[in-house]
């Protein structure tokens, strides 16, 4: 993956152990929820607030709820990438984004 590629980041929630690996790897992309589940997030670190895709509504929350796509800063493509491997429920999704698609999605 070349670093002018972007990748968003997905989790399959119905298939999700909760084990919490991924978070552990890449602290700045996951997150754990309150039901034990792992979602996604943006960092305001690497953007420019905190948006977490735990299905939840208002400022801060992504849309299409824990189903929601996160961007993956550049910095974390590596650690992104490897929390996939590590992943128990293979539940991560990395995939290529349309910049245009991602800024009209309404966050
Ligand atoms: S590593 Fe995979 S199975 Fe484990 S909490 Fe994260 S998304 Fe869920």
């Amino acid at each position: 993956m070349s670093d002018a590629t972007q990748y968003m980041v997905w989790i399959d929630q119905d298939l999700c152990t909760g084990d919490g690996i991924c978070e552990e790897i890449a602290p700045d992309v996951f997150v754990a929820r309150d039901d034990g589940l792992w979602v996604v997030k943006e960092e305001a670190s690497h953007f420019d607030t905190t948006t977490v895709f735990d299905g939840a509504e208002g400022d801060g929350h992504g849309p299409e709820g824990s189903r929601g796509v996160a961007r993956i800063p550049s910095s974390l493509i590596e650690d992104t990438i490897e929390a996939a491997e590590e992943c128990p429920g293979e539940c991560i999704m990395i995939e290529p984004y349309n910049a245009d698609d991602v800024a009209n999605r309404g966050a």
